[in-house]
């Protein structure tokens, strides 16, 4: 019966950027059924994951005591049984945790302790996680995931508009004629966003489709550019050649808007489409009509997903995207614009909240004096270091070489999600002390000196910002199981033996405290979004519920203009020879989210994809004699997996899509950690791989 419920809570889907909002009906203390509600993103729209991925709330293994590891324990390892971990790990009060926590931490002390923060928090908890490594050890070893995500799209805008958020809601492709979709696979990681995207072809609007995968957008798709993997650099100058050729430029908004123009124009003369066409593997004529079909838009939207981001040509790929906007005025009016689809539900708000080794919040260089002591002037401490910090990858190496021996890991999964995995797991195992705060024994919490039990989103109170620049206030239904605290309090409580001076007693005076050096939160306030659930920045006024468009008059870079930064092929890092012939890409499905950590443990979720499988085409699977359902043997130069095969035309028959949330046969073991030299982010969309029937 869905009238029967205790109380309804209004809150924000955990799971992907599009940053649903959501009606919690309890019962009982427990989340009954959950329902779509008119958020800014979603209009009432749920995916299944919203629906039906809730129950990992009152999972049994959820955790509900702080937790310290025996001194008989096993040696580490990903060895504890999540049903039966008294074998690793002895109950312990909050204060002896707390204690265990920070004294580990403060006897290592400065540049030998980093932090991994969380884009699965809230803004408030993303902030104070930050300001806990800087201020309290005195540098900017502070990162995540966003490393691993979308760190090459955000060094490109940066780069070369200004700013590293979206330009546009995805909602403005009611008001665009023709979108790209590039490396993104929307209908399984962002499906609420995909509906709009559909709506939009119905109505008549053209939808461009490039992608090394099919997918099932390409029904909807006036054009399906299924082009070869790691290629992308050469198919985009192939279209703004054409652009450049054939004049279709739009002259008088990159003389009003931008620099580096004739250097931009000068260096796509040599990628014909005749030439680009044989790397990529789009015929001419279709990189021409795309290019004559994106130019004579009144409106075009680019939407773009990890396919795009995760090489180490990733920053190139979204230089060649933003000078594709930049080139035919695609910017600043309604159904124009940039859009990173952003992974994790609160990657956008992490990142803006400072979870990043080179930026304080607000993107603020942390080699800035001026921006440094506007912090420490808030935080009333000493001065921190204006050094960037290491990066995610970068930090597993630094333990490796014994130059960080204490991780304080909130909410991440290094264990599962980094770029070869063994690698990260052997830091983990390497390390002094390791504190883990998270709700469940994560395969990063098998590692643990110390686990904090730490609330879900549906247990907490807090701000998160979706893809959209939303940003949306999450409410508390239930309440955390056993001794489980808000993920602000185990940070407050931290600190303060870390011995910093912290007061605070709600999340609204960490969010008043953000606003005193966040400009992108001026007009919003903890008020404004209690009352209005979402405010999107920039707002412009006390009343303005924000901006969906930005940028409709200049850049927020030196005299207001925009920059082509012209894009060269680089090949992939590990590229296919005799021994491993194959590519393999890996990524996300619909009903997993990112390491599995929730939705492994949601009843619905799980069973509708209880088991680990890689994709492959029919041609391959009858070459190796194999039947879909039986196993395959992945290999790469970093290990090998034995998993379930799948039939699927959707993926060439040179290729294997392999999604990474399954620890029985764990995606990462096979990637490579070769990275973007700007973005630092690894080449999780390519590696060379064997494969062989078992
Ligand atoms: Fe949640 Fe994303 Fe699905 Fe919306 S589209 S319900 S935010 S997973």
């Amino acid at each position: 019966d869905r009238a029967d419920f205790d109380s309804e809570v209004d809150s924000i889907c955990p799971f992907c950027g599009v940053g649903c909002q959501v009606s919690l009906k309890v019962k009982g203390g427990k989340i009954k059924y959950v329902e779509g509600i008119n958020g800014p993103a979603n209009e009432g729209r749920l995916c299944v994951k919203g629906r039906f991925g809730f129950d990992y709330i009152h999972h049994q293994h959820r955790l509900t005591k702080p937790l310290i590891r025996r001194d008989d324990a096993p040696a580490k390892g990903l060895n504890v049984d999540p049903g039966n971990w008294h074998t690793h790990f002895r109950e312990a009060s909050w204060d002896e945790a707390l204690d265990f926590a920070a004294n580990g931490m403060k006897k290592i002390g400065g540049r030998g302790v980093a932090g991994f923060g969380s884009a699965k928090c809230t803004n408030e908890e993303a902030y104070l996680f930050q300001k806990i490594i800087r201020q309290g050890f005195g540098h900017n070893n502070v990162d995540h995931c966003t490393r691993l995500c979308h760190a090459s799209s955000v060094a490109a805008l940066m780069e070369n508009v200004g700013s590293g958020a979206v330009t546009a809601t995805f909602n403005q492709i009611d008001n665009a004629d023709v979108a790209i979709v590039i490396g993104a696979n929307p209908t399984e990681n962002h499906p609420v966003a995909a509906t709009f995207f559909k709506q939009f072809a119905k109505r008549g609007g053209k939808l461009i489709v490039m992608d090394p995968r099919g997918q099932a957008l390409k029904r909807h798709a006036s054009h399906m550019l299924q082009f070869r993997p790691g290629t992308d650099v050469s198919m985009l100058n192939a279209i703004m050649h054409v652009i450049v050729e054939e004049k279709l430029f739009d002259q008088q908004y990159i003389e009003a808007y931008t620099e580096n123009w004739e250097i931009e124009k000068a260096h796509l003369k040599t990628f014909t489409t005749e030439k680009m066409a044989k790397i990529c593997g789009i015929e001419a004529d279709v990189l021409r009509d795309v290019a004559r079909t994106f130019a004579g838009a009144k409106g075009a939207m680019i939407f773009w997903g990890m396919g795009v981001s995760q090489h180490i040509h990733g920053t190139d790929n979204s230089r060649c995207l933003i000078s594709l906007a930049l080139m035919t005025g695609q910017i600043g009016r309604p159904g124009t614009g940039l859009h990173p689809l952003r992974g994790q539900n609160n990657v956008q708000g992490a990142s803006d909240a400072g979870l990043i080794p080179m930026f304080l919040p607000d993107y603020q260089p942390v080699s800035d004096d001026g921006v440094r002591s506007a912090f420490t002037e808030v935080w009333k401490s000493g001065d921190f270091s204006n050094q960037k910090g290491l990066t995610v990858t970068e930090i597993m190496d630094a333990v490796h070489d014994g130059d960080i021996r204490s991780l304080y890991v909130l909410g991440e999964n290094p264990a599962m999600s980094d770029p070869d995995v063994d690698h990260a797991r052997d830091a983990l195992a390497q390390l002094d002390h390791l504190v883990v705060q998270d709700i469940f024994l994560t395969e990063t919490a098998n590692f643990a000196d110390v686990i904090l039990p730490a609330s879900a989103f549906a247990e907490k109170t807090g701000t998160v910002t979706n893809t959209n620049r939303q940003v949306q206030m999450g409410r508390p239904a239930v309440t955390p199981p056993g001794e489980a605290k808000e993920d602000w309090w185990i940070e407050v409580e931290l600190a303060k033996r870390l011995g910093l001076d912290w007061t605070y007693t709600h999340p609204s005076e960490v969010f008043a405290e953000m606003k005193l050096n966040m400009s992108s939160l001026n007009n919003i306030t903890w008020d404004r979004l209690q009352s209005e659930g979402a405010v999107t920045y920039p707002s412009l006024s006390p009343v303005d519920p924000g901006q969906d468009i930005v940028f409709g008059d200049g850049f927020p870079r030196q005299d207001g203009r925009a920059r082509f930064t012209p894009a060269s092929i680089i090949a992939p890092d590990d590229v296919p020879d005799e021994n491993y012939p194959m590519i393999l890409t890996t990524g996300r499905q619909l009903e997993h989210w990112h390491t599995g950590s929730m939705t492994r443990r949601s009843h619905v979720l799980d069973g509708l994809e209880p088991e680990a499988n890689c994709s492959l085409h029919p041609s391959t699977l009858r070459k190796l004699g194999v039947t879909a359902g039986e196993y395959v043997r992945l290999s790469t130069k970093r290990g090998a997996i034995e998993i379930m095969a799948r039939e699927d035309r959707a993926v060439s028959p040179d290729m294997v899509f392999l999604p990474f949330a399954y620890v029985e046969a764990a995606a990462n073991i096979l990637t490579n950690p070769a990275v973007d030299p700007y973005g630092k982010i690894p080449e999780f969309k390519y590696s060379a791989v064997k494969v062989e029937a078992v």
